[in-house]
């Protein structure tokens, strides 16, 4: 009988892991769990809040999945793990069994971090746009609708979060929108971090291309907000309460749901893994990837969760035919827009340390602080060459 695996989530991670796992053993039946029928990518979802791509432009689905690599698709939602019977209970009720399990569901927000901020504060007031799909329609309706003037918090939070540098690239693009049609508008970001992702190189391209548009608090300075009120629009920070007319909360972030249920996460709240396997250390035959996982020096990017199911497909293709899985080298290029023909990146790559997953130093790169306009403008065009092909590796 052929060998099963499970994957749940069609995301970044749990895509990949599927299309590999057929493509390097097309004996191996493989059955994604997605409630979703159309993946909506975070990736560009701050271009389609900026106005330079449309939401339909960002949607992925799984017909070349299902057609082509014959993965069986079903549209439900994992609710239960039991790591000695090796079965996946679904909403429907359905019980199915494997022989391996990969786990890619991506980030759950811890809602208690926030006085005031829950789910539906998010889904109607202020969008945390963390996962794609509505709350990039809804953040991109308010910008539209805000009037000129006014002020626009973007509120990120401390801790590993999903895709570091999102936030500053998300506060680009909507200087790049109201630089055009609401000039006299303001960006505050209230940060609940000292630092961040690219910092150097995204200050000196607000100062080219917004000069005194955007403004940012760092945490010490008052930028970490502890509660939000949304009938106000006002958010709580140390030094006072503030007042948007757009408001983008981010909460901190933590495993995805199924993650903490099926008893995978430790204490930090992510899921520890074999760094050559991506299987977790807590339930053998189990694999977690993408941002669940902690995968050390990797950021938890796209591009890092894609490598990862990759890497975890090939691990099961070995495990299952008897032979020990090899050392993986991981890859992560997250390339963020300032404004159109202004990008700057950063790439990583990874291996096998005594500890863990390291960065091998000297074979990534950053944008260097000094690039001319030709420069930026090809990472603009690499960033969308980049989009198209991961989106096509992943999905097509
Ligand atoms: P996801 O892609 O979130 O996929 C998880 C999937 O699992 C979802 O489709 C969900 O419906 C499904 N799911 C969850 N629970 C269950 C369950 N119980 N049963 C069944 N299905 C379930 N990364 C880059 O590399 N480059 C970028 O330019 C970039 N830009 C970004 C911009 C923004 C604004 C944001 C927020 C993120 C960005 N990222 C970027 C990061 C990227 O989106 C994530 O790192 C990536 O999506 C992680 O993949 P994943 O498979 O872990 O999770």
């Amino acid at each position: 009988v052929s060998k099963r695996v499970i994957i749940i989530g069609g995301g970044f991670g749990g895509a990949a892991a599927a299309k590999y796992l057929r493509k390097l053993d097309p004996s191996i039946a493989v059955t994604l769990i997605e409630p979703k029928a159309v993946y909506y990518t975070c990736p560009f979802s701050n271009w389609v809040i900026g106005g330079l791509r449309r939401i339909e432009d960002i949607a992925q689905t799984y017909t070349v999945l299902r057609n082509r690599y014959q993965v069986t698709i079903i549209g439900d939602v994992a609710v239960a793990l039991d790591p000695l019977r090796s079965t996946v209970r679904l909403k429907s009720g359905k019980v199915l069994n494997y022989d391996r399990l990969i786990v890619s569901p991506g980030i759950d927000f811890k809602w208690d971090a926030i006085e005031g901020y829950s789910q539906s504060v998010a889904e109607s007031r202020m969008p945390h746009v963390f996962q794609g799909g509505a709350q990039t329609v809804l953040l991109r309706k308010q910008l539209v609708s805000m009037k000129d003037g006014g002020t626009v918090l973007v509120c990120p939070p401390g801790g590993q979060f999903r895709c570091p540098a999102a936030p500053y690239e998300r506060a680009s693009l909507m200087a790049y929108y109201l630089k055009q049609h609401k000039p006299k508008s303001k960006i505050i970001i209230l940060d609940d971090k000292e630092k961040f992702s690219k910092q150097e190189l995204f200050m000196q391209g607000w100062d080219r291309r917004y000069p005194g548009m955007i403004e940012w608090r760092s945490a010490a300075a008052g930028g970490k907000v502890s509660a939000v009120h949304a009938a106000a629009m006002t958010v709580s920070t140390e030094f006072g309460d503030e007042k948007g007319a757009v408001i983008n909360v981010i909460p901190p972030q933590k495993a995805g749901k199924i993650a903490f249920d099926g008893g995978l996460t430790d204490a930090s709240g992510w899921c520890p893994v074999n760094p050559v396997t991506f299987e977790s250390t807590i339930h053998p035959g189990i694999h977690v990837i993408g941002d669940s996982a902690l995968a050390g020096a990797m950021p938890k990017s796209g591009f890092a969760a894609s490598s990862q199911g990759k890497v975890a497909a090939a691990a099961i293709v070995n495990l299952f035919q008897g032979r020990v899985p090899s050392s993986p080298t991981l890859v992560s290029t997250c390339y963020s827009l300032i404004g159109p023909a202004y990008a700057i990146s950063v790439a990583g790559v990874y291996r096998l340390g005594v500890d863990g997953i390291v960065e091998i130093k000297g074979a990534g790169g950053l944008t260097p602080l000094d690039a001319d306009n030709d420069h930026l403008k090809e990472e603009a065009d690499y960033a969308a060459g980049w989009y198209d092909n991961i989106s096509r590796d992943n999905w097509g």
